[in-house]
C-alpha cells in the first residue's frame, strides 16, 4: 500500500470517521479500522458482531437507507460530486444521543459510504441556539408589552385623529408617554410630537423636529431591510417593525416603529400616526447573536440578514456567469389573527412547523429562510428554465396548506406566494425582492393559499378612468413608466436580435400594470400624445445603452393611431435619434390597421417621411382590421405582424390556416418579411417554418424582459456566438 493512502487512514481514523466500500454484494465493507462509537452502535443493533466484515447499513439504520436511495444517482453515475445527508439522530443503549452525518462519494470511481459523528460540534451549535432562544424569550416579553403599549397608543390617537383640523388638543394625551409620537401630514409636515421623540432623536428643540423630515427617513431606513414599507403604507395599510436609526448625534439606536395612516372621508390617506420605542437595550445583544449565528432562533432557518446576503451573492455570481434565478417570497395568511388568538409560544410552534414544510416540500439546493413575523423566502439557483418556478410555488403553496395540530385544537394554515426572477424583474437584491413582495400581495388579492408570478396585472374594472387618468399624468412626472423587451426570433440566423418595446406602469400601489389597463384610457383623452413621446424617447435611449455594448438590436415602438393625428411623429423621431445618436436603421414604428382608417392619405405620408430617415415600419396585428390583403401593396411597410389571434388557433383551425398562408405568400411576393405573434408552442412554431415565416415572437421563445433581461439575453448571446466562431 502506497504512503499516501495509508496516511489518508490514519488522518480518517483520526478524525474518527467510519468510512465503507460499497461492494457488489450491497453490503458495506470497512476502509480501515472503525471508531469505537460506530462500533458499539451499531452491536447494539446487531448484538452478533459482523465477523466477514459486512456491515448491512441500511437495515442497522433507516435514515441511511433513505440516503442510500439518493447515494446512489452519484454512485451509478461514477460523478466526482458528493452528498451529505444533513444530521440525524440515533440512541446508543445508554441512552446518550449521537448526531451523525452521511457522506456518499465517488473515491476512483468506488462508491463509498463516510459516516461522521456531529456530536460534539452540534453540542457547540446547540448551546449557542439555546442561548438566543433563551434570550429571544425574555426579549419577547419585553416587545410584547411594547407592541401592546403602541397599538393601544394607536388606536387611542386614531379615533382623536379623525375629522380634526387642529391638533393642538392632542398634545396632553401624548406629552407624558413614554413612546415617542410624530403625527404628520400626508406631506411630511409635523402637526404634533412629544417629548420622548426629542429624546430619542437627541434633537435640541422644536424647531429641529419640523425641520427633519423624520418619516421620509425612517421610511429610508426601514426600506433596507423591508422593501416592502411604500407598498404597505401607500395601499393604507399599517405598518410594524424593527430597525437600526442614527439620532441626531450619529448615534446608533434600534427602534421599534409603527405607522398607521389616518384616512379621512374620500378615502384619502390624511395623515400618519407614528409611534416608536427604542428598543435597543434588548436588540443589540440579540442582533449579536443572530449576528454570529445567522440564524433565526423560532424556526432555526437562516434569518433575514442572511438572507440578505446569500440573495446578494447569488446574484453577483449570475451577473458575472449567466443564469437566473428565482426567488419566492412566502407570507403566511391571516397570521396576525391566529397570533392574537394564539400566544406567542403556539404561535412559534406553528412557525417552526410551516418552516419543516416548506423544508420538506424543496430541493437540496434550495435555500429556505425565516425573514421574521410570519414571512418566509425561498431561493432557487438551481432549476430547468422558467416554466418550473410554477411547479416549485405550487408544492410550497400545497406542502403548507394542511392542518397544525395543537394540544386541544386544529388549525388550518396556508400562505400566500409570490415570485420574481432575477434578471427579468429586477437586476439587484432589493428590487427582485420587491418585485416578489408585489406579486406576493397580488396572491392575497386574488384570494390568498395561491401563487402570483411577478408581472403587469390587468385592470378592466373597479378603477375609475378619471383615477386611471390623473394617476397616468403623475406617472409621466415621477416615472412610473418602463419599457419591457420582447425579442423577435428568426431561427437559423439566431444573431439578428430584434425586440419589441412594450409599455409598462409601475403604479405605486396597484404594482405593475399591462399596457390594456391603461392605453384606451390614454387614448380616450389624448394623453397619448405625450406617453408616445415618452415611449420613443425610451427606446432610443434602451438603443443608446445596447450601442454602447456593442449589440446590434432592432427595437420595435409601437404607435398609436392618435399620435398620427395629434404629434408630429417623424419630428419627435428625429429629435431622439440627435440626443441619443442612436442609428435610424435600428428602429421600427409598429402601426396598427386602425391608423390608416381615418385619414389614410395623412397616415401614408408620415410614414413615408419616417421611412424616409430610415426607420423602418411593421403592419401590427395584422388580418384583425377591414382592410387586410387588398391594399397591403399601396401600404408603406416593411414588415407584417399577424397577430395572434390566428397563430393560437393553428393548426387545428381551417381559416386561420389558410389566411395566414396567403398572408405569408403575399407579404413575400411584395418583399415584405413576416412575423408571427403569440407563438406558444412548437406545433404552432413548426407549422409557421413550414410557411416560411421570418420571425418569431412569443412565450415559447420569451416573455416580455425587463432592460436588464434583455441585455444579459444578448450578452449571453453574443458570448455563445463568438465561442463558436473561435472554437
Ligand atoms: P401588441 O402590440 O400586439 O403586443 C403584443 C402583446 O402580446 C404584448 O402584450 C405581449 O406581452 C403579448 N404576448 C407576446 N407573446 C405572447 C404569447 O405567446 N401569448 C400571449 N397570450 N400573449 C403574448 P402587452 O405587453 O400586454 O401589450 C398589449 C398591447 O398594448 C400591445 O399589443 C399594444 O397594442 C399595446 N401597447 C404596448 N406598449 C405600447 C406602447 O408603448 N404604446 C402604445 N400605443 N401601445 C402599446
Ligand atoms: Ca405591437
Ligand atoms: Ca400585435
Amino acid at each position: 500500500m502506497n504512503k499516501e493512502i495509508s496516511m489518508l487512514r490514519i488522518i480518517l481514523q483520526q478524525m474518527s470517521i467510519a468510512g465503507f466500500r460499497l461492494s457488489a454484494g450491497g453490503f458495506f465493507v470497512p476502509l480501515f479500522e472503525l471508531p469505537d462509537w460506530f462500533t458499539q452502535l451499531y452491536q447494539d443493533k446487531f448484538s452478533v458482531y459482523s465477523e466477514r466484515d459486512e456491515y448491512f447499513l441500511g437495515v442497522a439504520f433507516p435514515f441511511i437507507e433513505n440516503f442510500l436511495f439518493d447515494a446512489e444517482q452519484i454512485w451509478s453515475q461514477a460523478k466526482s460530486e458528493h452528498l451529505q445527508s444533513g444530521l440525524w439522530t440515533e440512541e446508543n443503549d445508554k441512552g446518550y444521543e449521537v448526531y451523525l452525518e452521511a457522506i456518499a462519494i465517488n473515491a476512483g470511481n468506488e462508491p463509498v459510504l463516510l459516516l461522521t459523528n456531529q456530536t460534539t460540534n452540534f453540542d457547540v451549535r446547540h448551546k449557542v441556539f439555546q442561548a438566543a432562544r433563551d434570550l429571544a424569550i425574555k426579549n419577547e416579553h419585553l416587545e410584547n408589552a411594547v407592541q401592546l403599549h403602541q397599538r393601544q397608543l394607536q388606536q387611542q390617537l386614531e379615533q382623536l385623529c379623525q375629522h380634526r383640523d387642529s391638533f393642538s388638543e392632542l398634545n396632553e394625551n401624548i406629552e407624558r408617554d413614554s413612546s415617542a409620537v410624530l403625527i404628520c401630514r400626508q406631506n411630511g409636515e409635523v402637526e404634533v410630537y412629544n417629548k420622548a421623540l426629542i429624546d430619542i432623536y437627541s434633537l435640541r428643540n422644536s424647531i429641529q423636529v419640523k425641520k427633519e423630515s423624520l418619516l421620509e427617513k425612517w421610511v429610508n431606513e426601514a426600506e433596507r431591510i423591508y422593501p416592502e414599507i411604500h407598498r404597505v403604507l401607500e395601499v393604507g395599510e399599517h405598518w410594524e417593525g424593527e430597525f437600526e436609526t442614527t439620532d441626531n448625534i450619529n448615534q446608533k439606536k434600534w427602534i421599534r416603529l409603527m405607522i398607521a395612516p389616518v384616512v379621512n372621508d374620500d378615502d384619502k390617506v390624511a395623515h400618519y400616526i407614528c409611534i416608536a420605542n427604542d428598543i435597543s437595550d434588548s436588540k443589540v445583544s440579540m442582533v449579536e447573536l443572530e449576528r454570529i449565528t445567522q440564524v433565526d432562533p423560532t424556526t432555526r432557518l437562516p434569518n433575514r440578514r442572511r438572507f440578505w446576503s446569500y440573495l446578494t451573492e447569488q446574484i453577483e455570481q449570475k451577473k458575472s456567469l449567466g443564469g437566473n434565478l428565482a426567488l419566492f417570497y412566502v407570507d403566511l395568511d391571516h397570521f396576525k389573527q391566529i397570533n392574537d388568538s394564539l400566544g406567542p409560544e403556539q404561535a412559534d410552534f406553528l412557525l417552526s412547523t410551516v418552516a419543516n414544510r416548506l423544508k420538506r416540500s424543496l430541493k437540496k439546493h434550495d435555500f429556505v429562510a425565516h425573514l421574521g413575523a410570519d414571512e418566509f423566502a425561498v431561493i432557487a439557483t438551481e432549476y430547468r428554465d422558467n416554466s418550473v418556478l410554477s411547479t416549485i410555488a405550487d408544492r410550497l403553496v400545497k406542502g403548507i396548506y394542511r392542518e397544525v395540530s395543537f394540544n386541544e385544537m386544529t388549525l388550518n394554515v396556508s400562505a400566500s406566494v409570490g415570485i420574481a426572477v432575477y434578471p427579468q424583474h429586477g437586476s439587484n437584491a432589493r428590487q427582485i425582492v420587491k418585485s416578489a413582495d408585489y406579486a406576493m400581495y397580488h396572491a392575497k388579492e386574488m384570494g390568498r393559499n395561491q401563487y402570483q408570478l411577478h408581472g403587469p396585472t390587468h385592470i378592466s374594472e373597479g378603477i375609475p378612468k378619471l383615477h386611471v387618468e390623473q394617476g397616468m399624468r403623475n406617472a409621466l412626472t415621477n416615472e412610473e413608466f418602463e419599457l419591457v423587451f420582447q425579442p423577435q426570433i428568426c431561427i437559423g440566423t439566431e444573431n439578428v436580435y430584434r425586440a419589441e418595446a412594450l409599455i409598462r406602469w409601475n403604479h405605486p400601489t396597484l404594482g405593475q400594470l399591462a399596457p390594456d389597463s391603461f392605453i384606451p384610457i390614454a387614448e380616450e383623452s389624448n394623453l397619448i400624445i405625450d406617453i408616445g413621446r415618452w415611449v420613443i424617447r425610451a427606446a432610443c435611449k434602451e438603443l443608446k445603452i445596447l450601442t454602447a455594448k456593442n449589440l446590434n438590436v432592432k427595437i420595435g415602438i409601437n404607435i398609436s393611431p392618435k399620435q398620427f393625428k395629434y404629434s408630429n411623429i417623424a419630428e419627435e423621431l428625429v429629435q431622439s435619434i440627435s440626443d441619443y445618436a442612436v442609428d435610424p436603421s435600428r428602429l421600427e414604428l409598429e402601426v396598427t390597421e386602425s391608423a390608416f382608417m381615418e385619414d389614410m392619405d395623412s397616415v401614408v405620408n408620415q410614414l413615408q417621411e419616417v421611412r424616409s430617415l430610415g426607420v423602418s415600419i411593421s403592419l401590427d396585428d395584422f388580418g384583425t382590421g377591414y382592410s387586410s390583403l387588398s391594399y397591403l401593396k399601396n401600404l408603406p411597410a416593411d414588415l407584417l405582424k399577424i397577430d395572434r389571434s390566428f397563430i393560437c388557433e393553428l393548426p387545428n383551425s381551417k381559416q386561420s390556416k389558410s389566411i395566414v398562408e396567403s398572408l405569408i405568400k403575399l407579404a413575400h411576393e411584395l418583399s415584405i418579411q413576416v412575423v408571427a405573434e403569440g407563438v406558444e408552442n412548437e406545433t404552432q412554431l413548426n407549422y409557421l417554418k413550414g410557411l416560411n415565416c421570418d420571425f418569431f415572437q412569443g412565450y415559447l421563445f420569451h416573455s416580455p424582459l425587463n432592460a436588464a433581461g434583455l441585455l444579459s439575453l444578448y450578452q449571453s448571446l453574443t458570448l455563445k456566438e463568438n465561442r463558436l466562431e473561435s472554437s
